[in-house]
């Protein structure tokens, strides 16, 4: 793992979410992208060297809707910067994680992507992630 590469916050409204991410952090968000496969439209904002990616669900089976339907808004996942997300995911399951995802798959802002069950993370949804070459 190489550091913390961005914090995930489920949302209801994206637009009103951005404007008050927007006065919280004193920066408007630099890109909004929709991720079909997950039924999620994304919106990201710079904190230095991490980034605050904002989700609202644009279906009733995204899983940001059932995210919020049981848990409410809030923080989501945390998303974790590494080299190689194939190797990482190894590594991981070998060291007895659970992931969701067996192989890694696109995500939002050009990255690969793959997540471990919060159940083997003491209820943190934790994504890895790396530049999609
Ligand atoms: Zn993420």
């Amino acid at each position: 793992m190489q550091k913390i590469e961005h914090i995930g916050i489920a949302v209801k409204n994206l637009e009103e979410s951005n404007q008050r991410f927007a006065k919280l952090l004193n920066t408007i968000h630099y890109k909004t992208e929709e991720v079909q496969s997950e039924g999620v439209i994304t919106s990201f904002f710079r904190v230095g060297d991490v980034k605050i990616e904002l989700l609202q669900a644009t279906s009733e089976s995204s899983p940001i809707h059932r995210f919020i339907d049981s848990k409410g808004e809030g923080i989501h996942h945390i998303a974790f910067a590494v080299d190689d997300v194939n190797a990482e995911l190894k590594r991981l399951k070998d060291a007895g994680f659970d992931a969701i995802h067996d192989k890694p798959k696109p995500g939002a802002d050009n990255k690969i992507i793959a997540f471990l069950h919060p159940k083997s993370t003491n209820g943190v949804l934790t994504e890895l992630c790396a530049e999609q070459l």
